[in-house]
Formats: structure tokens, sequence, C-alpha cells
């Protein structure tokens, strides 16, 4: 980013390229944030949970696309509070492929595409009616819609609550220790916390959950 220059295959191999250069460029010496060998570790992590989870299918590649995609959204809103529509057309592509290969799914695919976006969007008019604020970002809602026909609306609402939470409880942490009172939430992480979660281990979750309630779905 500091001096333009154009990087080779080399420079780019993930994690390795940034231990080796030592965390600077090759070219300026400037150094290069810590942010990209992160974002690198946690996707490959995510990777290697995800076919160690779910075995290799053409499920577990649309969950592995989504988890980047995920984890792209999770940065860029948390630093610009902005979820960049082209990424949840790339969630909704994913979704339609995935869906097209496992057709049975599609009736709780359908009812996730709106179960929590629709909610959502309800709240939003609620919220600009009554107090004239947005209670969610149109980014949140669109990445929801993608989403519930990802995961299904179960698991979808499922995401949607561990979102809240995280957002809950993190955020106030957040705010305490930076004592900042007007830190702005952005939500997108939070949610992307909650549907990676809803992704991998939402059946159990949810059938440990109607188990114990007593309640057959
Ligand atoms: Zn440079």
């Amino acid at each position: 980013m500091t001096c333009g220059h154009k990087l080779g295959w080399y420079d780019l191999v993930p994690l390795f390229s940034w231990v080796f250069l030592g965390g600077k460029c090759r070219y300026c010496k400037s150094k290069i944030s810590k942010q990209y060998p992160l974002v690198e570790a946690i996707n490959g992590f995510g990777y290697v949970l995800i076919f160690w989870l779910t075995g290799f299918s053409l499920s577990s590649i649309c969950y592995c696309l989504a988890f980047s995609i995920f984890l792209v959204i999770s940065v860029i809103d948390f630093r610009t509070q902005e979820i960049p529509f082209g990424l949840n057309v790339c969630l909704f592509i994913i979704a339609v492929i995935r869906l097209a290969f496992n057709f049975n799914d599609w009736l709780d695919c359908l009812i996730g595409m709106v179960a929590v976006s629709g909610f959502m969007y309800l709240c939003l008019i609620i919220g600009r009616a009554i107090k004239g604020i947005d209670a969610f970002g149109g980014g949140d809602i669109k990445m929801m819609f993608a989403t519930g026909l990802l995961i299904g609306w179960k698991a979808n609402i499922l995401a949607f609550l561990l979102g809240c939470i995280f957002g809950a409880v993190i955020h106030s942490i957040r705010m305490k220790v930076s004592k900042d009172t007007d830190h702005v939430l952005a939500f997108g992480p939070y949610l992307c916390m909650g549907l990676v979660i809803a992704m991998l281990f939402g059946n159990a979750i949810i059938s440990w959950y109607f188990g114990i309630m007593n309640i057959s779905i």
C-alpha cells in the first residue's frame, strides 16, 4: 500500500510471506499490518474446521467460500460500518449453487430468506417511524436475506440471536474498556460470528434445544 510496488506470487503466500519478510515490504521496508496474516490464519483455520466437521462435499466448499466472505465483511464493516453490496451478492450466489445440489432443503432455505431479514426490515421501518433512527443497517438485512437461503431459517434465526448476544456482550465490554461513549456498533462482525457457529453447529444446537424443551420439529 505504501510504495505501490507490484508484488510477485512469492510475496503473496498466505502467512509465510509475512513471516519471512518480517512483516515488512520487500521493496520499501514499510510495515505490513498484522491484519493480513491474522485474517489469512483465521481463514485457513476456518477451512480446516469446516472440512473436519462437514467432510468434503459441494456444501462444505460453499461453506468455506461463505466463511471467507464473512471474514471480509467483518473486517470491512468493523472499519467502515458498511457491508459492500457485492459481497452480499456473492453470498446469495453461493447459496443458490449449494441449494441447486441440495434441493431437498429448498423450503427451509426459501423461508430462511425472509425469516430474519423480514423481521429486521420491520424493525427498521418501525424504528424510523417512531424514533427516526435505523434499527439495523441495510447491509445487515441483505446479508441475513442471503444467508437464510444458504443455511435455512432455523439456523438463520439462531445466527441472529447469537449475533445479538455477541454484540450486546462484546460491544459493552469494548465501550467500557475504551471509555468511548459514541462507539458506533458495527453489527456485521457479530452477525458473522453467529452465522459461522450456526452454519457449523446449527443443527446440533437446534436439536439439542428442542430436545430439552421436548418439542419435536
Ligand atoms: Zn513497499
